[in-house]
């Protein structure tokens, strides 16, 4: 079977849906392929800063995730060495306090969330794209099922391992070397927990965790890989990974030790960390002809900062914005024409995103290596001063405003 569509998204995570709820919004039809047969979750939550919560508003459905999700306006960064402890705010770094807004949400509520706002059918499950073919102005998506979809615009929303983004000529993804532990554990009476970001620095490992609404907390660990390799099939078993965790953060206080101490195996997972080279988003395809790449299929980075989904979140509404500048009022004409329309907006779009996508990359990196190193000179400047710089980095990175879907 062949069908035809203007506009075929492949991957249904945070950067598809809402790529397609902002074309939508605009009036224009898009179709999401998406190889799961339901919404794929993985992760249980994650944190959004304020410039996910723009974009979230962008595509007008910020407000009703607020609402279960409360605001997180401190951080507590801990040396598990020192047992040294600091508030911090971003009015303490000079930040703008008044635009600030960090949330913990859940993965799966998020996606709910997007996908509740898109017309039916826009999203079509099991439909695995395994091959793509150039025939002039259009594009033929060949599916795993044997079935194809011909479209004029291909948008790569295909996550890490995106085969769109190979098609245009990106090499992989690197490893970076280390591997995140994350857990969500339910309080079914609701915890006593501030509403604060609390991180633990120290032992070649950073631990953190916070809120996600009133009655769960999301708590993540992340590791070098050369510390996983003394327990062997980490990655399969939760509860390998939880008496890990628990070994490596005995020196922090017991409340927050507990948080993992209760959270269920079945919550708990383990993940690879991987990046593509800032220099490979700098000087790579974003798009070429009448496609392009969005969220992790572009720019993979380590969670460092927190802006793998906040930034996916832009690159939707920067996307279905230059999408909507090329294809909306304009008289019906060639194919030609519209095919060079297609491709001005994909540049446009690429244009916007290159850099910022390259300075998050970058700077995501860079946190790690200071927030997680063991060596001794960089263990005494981070107790110094450098956690500070690495909290006032991600206020940095989250001060951003992609614009709405119609200005930038
Ligand atoms: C440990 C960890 C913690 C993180 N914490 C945060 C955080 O706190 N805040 C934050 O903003 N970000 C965070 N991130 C990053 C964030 O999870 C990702 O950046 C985000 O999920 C990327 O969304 P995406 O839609 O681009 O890709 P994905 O979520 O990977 O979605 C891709 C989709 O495409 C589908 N797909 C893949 N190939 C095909 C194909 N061939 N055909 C059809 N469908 C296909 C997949 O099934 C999937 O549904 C974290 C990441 C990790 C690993």
């Amino acid at each position: 079977m062949e069908i035809t569509e203007d506009i075929v998204i492949v991957g249904g995570g945070i950067a598809g849906l809402t790529t397609s709820l902002g074309l939508h919004r605009l009036g224009l039809k898009s179709l999401v392929l998406e190889s799961s047969d339901k919404l794929r979750v993985t992760g249980f939550a994650l944190t959004l800063w304020t410039n996910a919560w723009r974009a979230l508003d962008a595509v007008g459905v910020a407000n009703s995730l607020r609402q279960h999700y409360p605001t997180l306006p401190r951080f507590q960064v801990n040396s598990s060495l020192s047992g040294l402890s600091s508030e911090l705010s971003p009015n303490s770094k000079g930040g703008d306090n008044k635009d600030y807004e960090i949330r913990c949400v859940r993965r799966k509520e998020l996606l709910e969330t997007l996908e509740g706002e898109l017309p039916r059918g826009a999203i079509r499950y099991s439909s695995m794209v395994v091959s793509i073919e150039d025939l002039g102005f259009h594009k033929l998506l060949r599916l795993a099922d044997g079935s194809t979809v011909k479209t004029k615009v291909l948008i790569g929303c295909d996550g890490v391992n995106s085969r769109v983004a190979k098609w245009l000529g990106f090499e992989n993804p690197v490893d970076s070397g280390r591997s995140a532990i994350r857990g969500l554990v339910e309080y079914p009476d609701g915890h006593s927990f501030q509403p604060r970001f609390h991180v633990f620095f120290g032992g070649g490992v950073r631990f953190g965790f916070l809120p996600c609404g009133e009655k769960s907390i999301y708590w993540f660990c992340t590791i070098h890989s050369s510390l996983q390799h003394d327990v062997e099939d980490m990655e399969e078993n939760p509860l390998k990974m939880k008496q890990f965790v628990l070994r490596k953060i005995s020196k922090i206080p017991k409340e927050a030790a507990d948080v993992v101490e209760r959270t269920k195996l079945d919550c708990i997972s383990c993940s690879p960390l991987k990046l593509r080279l800032p220099w490979h988003v700098l000087l790579g395809n974003i798009t070429k002809s009448n496609v392009c790449v969005a969220g992790d299929a572009f720019h993979p980075m380590t969670p460092d900062i927190g802006q793998g989904g906040c930034s996916a979140l832009e690159d939707g509404v920067v996307l279905a914005r230059c999408l909507g500048e090329a294809l909306l009022e304009r008289p019906r004409e060639e194919e030609e024409e519209e095919y060079e329309r297609i491709k001005k907006g994909l540049e446009k779009y690429a244009k916007q995103r290159r850099w910022r996508s390259f300075k998050l990359i970058s700077t995501a990196a860079l946190v790690g290596f200071i927030q997680e190193s063991d060596a001794r000179v960089m263990t005494f400047l981070r107790e110094k001063l450098l956690s500070g710089f690495s909290v006032g980095a991600m206020w940095k990175m989250a001060d951003f405003d992609c614009g709405d879907l119609y200005h930038s």
